[in-house]
């Protein structure tokens, strides 16, 4: 049985018209219109297999992942650049109070692992946030998220990490802040093992990479066997 760790399937608010033209129906979940759909666009080809972004040339890396050397993850990919109606649709899912959007952006995530990923990875595992921030917004986005790439790659969701103290937004902090910010930030649960697992690690978007270098980093000292990442968005 797969783990649903969101908590969306109680009482869930479905908007009457699509989400962002606010024209056409939207799907039963409240995903966009499939013209708004459509109208997305994706990361290009070739993709950076280091951080889900655009690669640069016929190397295949970008050219910020070749100057910032390796990260702790295996494999990263992304579906959208950040940017336009995609910012949008993530602030209004993180602080907009519009969770249903979780449905739409995830299987696109799902679909993009589908084109993209390389591995099994065995379970999920979402960025967790800090407990007071999530009690302020009533669900963990990112939970949410993983929920529907859990469900749709058929492979469990689990809670493996925890955020031990409060941090500052990263998108508020200059490059050089943000790693110290998020420096030693998660704690893994032992009752949620990792060890020996190939750890789908599921955030909204990257930025630099470090918060989710850092989740990363915690996981395989877990014991971890590898970690890949799935985001929404590269910004
Ligand atoms: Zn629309
Ligand atoms: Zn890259």
């Amino acid at each position: 049985m797969l783990g649903r760790i969101g908590g969306m399937a109680v009482g869930f608010f479905v908007p009457e018209a699509c989400p962002v033209c606010a024209g056409a129906a939207p799907g039963p979940d409240g995903e966009l219109c499939a013209a708004c759909a459509e109208g997305l666009r994706e990361l290009p080809r070739p993709r950076c297999g280091r951080c889900g972004g655009a690669a640069d040339s016929a190397l295949d890396a970008c050219g910020e992942c070749l100057r910032l050397g390796p990260r702790p993850w295996r494999h990263a990919v992304s579906v959208f650049p950040y940017g336009g109606t995609v910012r949008d649709l993530v602030h209004r899912l993180k602080y907009g109070d519009q969770p249903y959007l979780a449905r739409f952006l995830g299987r696109r995530m799902v679909r993009a692992w589908e084109e993209h990923g390389t591995g099994v990875p065995e379970i999920v595992v979402p960025v967790p946030l800090h407990w007071w921030r999530r009690l302020r917004r009533g669900y963990n986005q990112t939970a949410l998220l993983a929920d529907e790439v859990g469900a749709g790659l058929g492979i469990p969701v689990l809670p493996a990490l925890v955020r031990t103290r409060a941090t500052r937004r990263q998108a508020l902090l200059d490059i050089d802040r943000r790693q110290a910010n998020v420096r030693g930030v998660f704690a893994p649960r032992p009752r949620w093992p990792v060890r020996g697992r190939h750890v789908l690690l599921v955030d909204d978007v990257l930025t630099t990479g470090h918060t989710l270098g850092e989740a990363a980093g915690t996981l395989l000292a877990a014991g971890a066997l590898a970690v890949s990442v799935l985001t929404t968005a590269r910004g």
